[in-house]
């Protein structure tokens, strides 16, 4: 069931969402033997096939599995282009549904399904879906990346997403306190999984007292203990005294509530989509004199390490290109100082740009 008013309360129809985010494609996918439902999006391919993971997730209802189609594929249209990348942005959506049985079937249909596009949309990893997955989507199509090592591709992109991470964050001390040294410095970790950990790891060598909490208890426990972190309650993360909040679990967590609470100058994560309302609470963080790190310029460290794969991996080429998100972020977080807008808007306005006109970000 697909309620158009959820759709889009405005237009109330799915072109009326497609033409609001200007997407270009979006494909319904089913099979009745194997009970696949899929939708893929494709946002914009100005700079290249669009390339985003497949996530696979549990909607209430078509209508929300649509949206966040949409949303996470012009997402990755921005993400792509302020990464550098000649890709646009798309992405992949399976419906979880009980009783489903995701066996070597159920995602050799999705790779045709794929393969069917032609190359317009490239798939890789995202929120359930791992590398064995994708090495049996690889059977059925070559328009697949973020292939295991062991079959020439870059494995599980998360440790080089937690390293851009950890770039921007120390871009983003150096504009507060004039070091980018993170040592004795407080931070918290919200989300210690894939990224979380690798990021905990960094931080912990750099001396930071570090503060971390997750949604499974026992995984926030075991792994406050192998970092030395304190562990902190889900909501009591937004209220503790710290320097940096660095974001690694869901987005939406910078909206009316939280900014209020925060008590941190900087904000550095890996969650996408972490401000709730894009435009206002971009600028109700710049009011606070909190300094944002644009989460879609310092989690691309993932989508380079899988664009490397297209043109035949190479892990120093892939450890050359990522170093640049430092220089990157100290630049756009100066722009937006100088220009007097959110961060968010000044990153935005470079993705933009180079979508528009095919130049080179210019930073
Ligand atoms: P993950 O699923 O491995 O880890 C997320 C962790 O967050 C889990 O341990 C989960 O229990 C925890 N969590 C969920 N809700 C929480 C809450 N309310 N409070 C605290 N913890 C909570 O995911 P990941 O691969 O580590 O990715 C983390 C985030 O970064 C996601 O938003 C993802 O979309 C984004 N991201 C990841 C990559 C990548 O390469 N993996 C790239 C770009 C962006």
């Amino acid at each position: 069931m697909i309620t158009t008013t959820a759709l889009d309360p405005q237009t109330g129809s799915v072109f009326g969402q497609m033409q609001a985010m200007e997407h270009e494609n979006l494909v319904f996918c089913q099979d009745g033997p194997t009970g696949l439902k899929a939708i893929i999006a494709v946002h914009n391919t100005n700079l290249g096939p669009a390339l985003g993971g497949c996530r696979i997730w549990h909607y209430d209802n078509e209508a929300a599995a649509v949206t966040d189609a949409l949303r996470l594929s012009r997402g990755m249209t921005y993400k792509n282009s302020i990464a550098g990348l000649n890709l646009g942005g798309g992405k992949a959506v399976i419906i979880s549904e009980q009783g489903q049985v995701r066996d070597e079937a159920f995602f050799r249909r999705f790779g045709r399904f794929v393969n069917d596009l032609g190359g317009k949309y490239i798939t890789a990893e995202d929120v359930g879906i791992s590398t064995n997955e994708i090495a049996i989507i690889t059977q059925e199509t070559k328009h697949v990346s973020g292939k295991p090592e062991s079959m020439g591709g870059g494995g599980d992109p998360s440790p080089i997403t937690a390293y851009t991470v950890y770039l921007g964050m120390k871009a983003s001390a150096k504009k507060v306190w004039g070091t980018d040294s993170l040592a004795g410095k407080r931070v918290a970790v919200q989300g210690v999984g894939h990224v979380g950990q690798n990021l905990l790891g960094y931080l912990q060598k750099e001396g930071a007292v570090l503060f971390v909490s997750d949604y499974y208890q026992e995984r926030a426990e075991a792994i406050g203990a192998q970092f030395g972190a304190t562990v902190v309650g889900l909501d009591e993360i937004y209220d503790l005294e710290i320097d940096i909040y660095a974001p690694c679990a869901l987005g939406a967590t910078l909206n009316d509530d939280t900014i209020a609470r925060l008590h941190c100058s900087v904000i550095a994560g890996a969650a996408n989509n972490q401000l709730k309302d894009e435009v206002r609470h971009g600028y109700m963080l710049k009011d606070r004199g909190i300094v944002y790190a644009p989460d879609f310029l310092i989690n691309c460290g993932g989508v380079i390490n899988v664009y490397h794969e297209i043109h035949g991996y190479n892990r120093a080429n892939v450890m050359t290109d990522v170093e640049r998100i430092y220089d990157y972020t100290y630049k756009i977080l100066t722009l937006a100082e100088q220009d007097g807008i959110s961060t968010h808007e000044a990153a935005m306005n470079l993705a933009r740009h180079r979508v528009m006109t095919g130049t080179p970000i210019g930073l």
